[in-house]
């Protein structure tokens, strides 16, 4: 097997050249409340107010601008049912790429419009009948459409890591930095940003204690594949990290911590009743890691990247209401 190719900051460095004026510059939020709480300094870097809710906007549209023109004018595939089949979804409809999206039949009906809303084709398939790889296989056979993965792709990779680089620019270094974990695209960027900007800071990755592949694997040192995990944290419901993302967790992250869904919960709530910000479970998933670690953190100048805001209020209201 050949060693693939890892991204670099200059990587990311030249995603955030291409998301200049086209991605938000989302605000740094802190709360004097939380940091006397833990006696710590804690800036929270927030994705939930990207276009389409979630930093899945950066790596998508990174990718996407780097396709050749006649990729771009067959088109793109992408399987996902969330956040990044509206990333690619807006990325196309931003650079005239017909985009096709494949989803399971019973994905919820809002993502579904959503998706088609910014101009996607949606092609629907039976989770329990067909394989979404083999559906999407005979588009790119049939149709020469490119696919554009969620994680696991250089330029994702490098998208995903201008959300730390434009945090760490705005803080300064930082002692400790906390980033959801699910394939492990938004992690894998964040540690080049931490690499090439602070050098010194403690990164870790939280993910859903139901599906704690990450940490199996950083334990064990190669790739850990689990059977489909439950858990409320929808976006980082991945059964393995990533040929390309894993070695640079294993380079650069400190750790990776698991979490509860009753955690993410407390955490969602904290964040709509103080902050006075949505953020959906798997975007509480870094702040959760850190709440866990009051130790840990005391003293520190702490990062968190809460990473996505997208949830339908009327499940919202379920989960507070317990
Ligand atoms: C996709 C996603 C994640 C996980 O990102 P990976 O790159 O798969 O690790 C975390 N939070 C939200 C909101 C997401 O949409």
């Amino acid at each position: 097997m050949t060693t693939p190719q890892l991204p670099t900051f200059a990587d990311v460095q030249s995603a955030a050249d291409r998301l200049q004026g086209i991605a938000h510059r989302t605000p740094v939020l802190t709360s004097s409340t939380l940091n006397q709480q833990l006696g710590a300094e804690v800036f929270f870097k927030c994705e939930n107010l990207q276009r389409i809710g979630a930093f899945k906007f950066r790596g998508a549209y990174n990718a996407l601008s780097r396709l050749t023109p006649e990729q771009r004018r067959r088109g793109v595939v992408a399987f996902s049912s969330g956040n990044h089949a509206q990333a690619v979804a807006l990325s196309g409809r931003l650079l005239d790429t017909p985009i096709t999206v494949v989803m399971p039949a019973d994905a919820p009906q809002i993502k579904q419009n959503a998706t088609r809303g910014y101009g996607a084709t949606v092609v629907l398939y039976d989770r329990l009948r067909e394989d979404r790889q083999v559906v999407a296989d005979a588009l790119i056979q049939e149709k020469g459409l490119t696919l554009v993965p969620p994680f696991d792709h250089p330029h994702v990779i490098a998208g995903q890591g201008t959300a730390a680089k434009e945090l760490l620019e705005d803080t300064g270094p930082l002692d400790m930095l906390f980033c959801p974990l699910g394939g492990g695209g938004l992690l894998a960027g964040t540690l080049l940003s931490v690499e090439a900007l602070s050098p010194d800071c403690a990164a870790y990755g939280v993910e859903p204690l139901a599906g704690n592949d990450g940490q199996r694997s950083m334990e064990t040192g190669s790739i850990v594949s689990i059977a489909p995990p439950t858990s409320i944290a929808d976006g980082a419901l991945s059964l393995a990290l990533g040929q390309l993302t894993f070695p640079i967790l294993q380079r650069v992250a400190r750790g990776v911590l698991t979490v509860t869904d009753e955690e993410l919960v407390q955490v969602m709530r904290w964040f709509g009743e103080r902050m006075k910000l949505i953020v959906e479970p798997t975007g509480c998933l870094g702040a959760a890691g850190m709440l866990q670690n009051p130790d840990l953190v005391r003293g520190k100048r702490v990062g968190v990247i809460l990473s996505g805001g997208n949830i339908d209020l009327s499940r919202y209201g379920e989960l507070l209401a317990g």
